[in-house]
């Protein structure tokens, strides 16, 4: 599974439809402060079925709508596309190529789609819940995480990497059986 490209529209500092191809191997966003990088990441926290607003930094979760800026005035319609190449079948569903699509208008109203077929947010979030890319996994590593894995104790640090490399389910399931 690997991602393929992001497609954002209206999102945050976004005006623009702006598509990022990623290719093989290692991507890195850089620029200066301020010029949407941790943007393009809440986008696709976002496409994946984010439901929080504060961790995508606003109040509401219309506020992710382009808001306008100096030269600009606000649009109505935020979008975002996350194509997945799906060829080894990490996803749970019969594509080579996965789309997910999130839109929202100001009255907060939504759509969701996969491969173009409207769907429930909830198909999204099972979608990628199943993967290990769902919300509770490390596949998204914030900056306040990395403070965390730095500044907890040995054995709580242990607890992340463990849970990281999938092992902490099956101590918990040994433990149980012990208890038996
Ligand atoms: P840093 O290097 O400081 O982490 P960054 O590249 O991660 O910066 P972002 O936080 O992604 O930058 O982008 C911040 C910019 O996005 C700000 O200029 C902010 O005004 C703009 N922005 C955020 N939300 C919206 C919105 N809804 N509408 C328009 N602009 C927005
Ligand atoms: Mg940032």
């Amino acid at each position: 599974m690997q991602l393929k490209r992001l497609e954002i529209k209206g999102f945050k500092s976004f005006a623009d439809k702006t598509v990022l191809d990623f290719t093989g191997g290692i991507t890195a966003v850089v620029g200066p402060n301020g010029s949407g990088k941790s943007n393009i990441i809440e986008a696709i926290r976002w496409v994946m079925g984010e439901q929080s607003a504060r961790t995508l930094r606003g109040g509401r979760m219309h506020d992710v709508i382009f808001a306008g800026s100096d030269s600009r005035k606000p649009i109505n319609i935020a979008e975002v596309t996350l194509v997945l190449d799906n060829e080894d079948d990490f996803l749970p569903i019969d594509f080579e190529e996965v789309s997910v699509t999130r839109r929202i208008n100001r009255n907060g109203d939504s759509d969701y789609f996969i491969n173009r077929e409207s769907c429930r947010l909830k198909d999204i979030v099972d979608l990628f819940m199943d993967s290990g890319l769902g919300k509770e996994s490390f596949s998204i590593i914030s900056q306040g995480q990395v403070e965390a894995i730095f500044n907890s104790k040995a054995e709580d640090r242990r607890a992340i990497f463990e849970e990281a490399a999938g092992v902490l389910k099956y101590k918990k399931q040994k433990e149980k059986a012990e208890r038996k």
